[in-house]
């Protein structure tokens, strides 16, 4: 099978590009995704108003708006209880990331990418003229173009490109009964989680999204434990109600 272009991954990184190049005419788009079903990735859901921008360029907004929870202010805690709030007239967003998912992964099909589920790139290799593709289902394919959108974890990415795969723990889940304010972030700083924090993220339905994540230390193995632990000092006082 020949190509013009092959998108590796239909996260969001993936569909963007994908519904670029149809819009430049780029020509046949096909998007590869290794999942088979959608799950909800470990995520806060907040969406920057960098990233809304990029969104309404590519005529995704209205639709992504319509289930996204606006947010204005901003409540930052730190470890030994003190905290600060920000407010002002600058508007970020907040979504269910599986529902965020699904509606890029719509939209790159409605702009005529084919999108293939369940196969997994494993090889790349130059060939004339572009780029041969080994899949996991045994076949392979030839493309002119190919974008690298396999995510910061994939063995693809350390492969292939100079920068080097990452490895980010992270915990989240939607919670109803939690009490926050409907357009306000809540953010939980500690030194063990630092440069990342945990989070409460408002959603418009009335739950939440409650989450942490850090960048463990190299070769330090994480327990359960020390996850359970992390979320309880952070998040305690706010999942006691969930
Ligand atoms: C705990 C946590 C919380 C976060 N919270 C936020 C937040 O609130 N707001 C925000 O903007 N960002 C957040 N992020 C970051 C955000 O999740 C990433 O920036 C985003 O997912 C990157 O999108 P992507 O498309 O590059 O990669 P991914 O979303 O990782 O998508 C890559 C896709 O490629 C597929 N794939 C991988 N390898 C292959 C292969 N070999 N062949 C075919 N398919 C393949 C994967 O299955 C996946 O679907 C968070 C990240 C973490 C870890």
């Amino acid at each position: 099978m020949r190509v013009s272009v092959a998108v590796i991954g239909a996260g969001p990184a993936g569909a963007a590009a994908a519904i670029e190049c149809l819009r430049l005419g780029c020509g046949p788009v096909l998007v590869l995704e290794k999942t088979e079903t959608d799950r909800r990735k470990s995520c806060g859901g907040g969406i920057s108003p960098a990233a809304m921008g990029q969104l309404e360029r590519l005529g995704l907004w209205d639709k992504i708006s319509a289930k996204a929870q606006m947010v204005d202010s901003l409540l930052v805690k730190g470890p030994a209880g003190g905290w600060f709030q920000l407010g002002g007239p600058v508007e970020a967003a907040v979504m269910d990331r599986l529902e965020f998912d699904r509606l890029l992964r719509r939209a790159l099909v409605r702009h005529g990418a084919e999108l293939k589920r369940g196969i997994a790139v494993e090889s790349l290799e130059q060939a004339s003229g572009g780029w041969r593709l080994g899949c996991s289902d045994g076949g392979t394919l030839h493309a002119r173009f190919v974008v690298l959108a396999c995510g910061a974890s994939s063995p693809l990415r350390g492969k292939y490109t100079r920068r080097r795969g990452s490895r980010l723990i992270g915990a989240s889940a939607l919670f109803d009964g939690v009490e926050f304010m409907a357009r306000r972030v809540e953010m939980y700083f500690h030194p063990e989680l630092n440069p990342h924090y945990a989070w409460l993220f408002p959603l418009p339905d009335g739950r939440a999204n409650l989450g942490m994540c850090f960048m463990p230390n190299r070769g330090k193995k994480v327990l359960p434990n020390d996850i359970h632990r992390m979320l309880t000092f952070c998040l305690g006082d706010r999942l006691a109600g969930a």
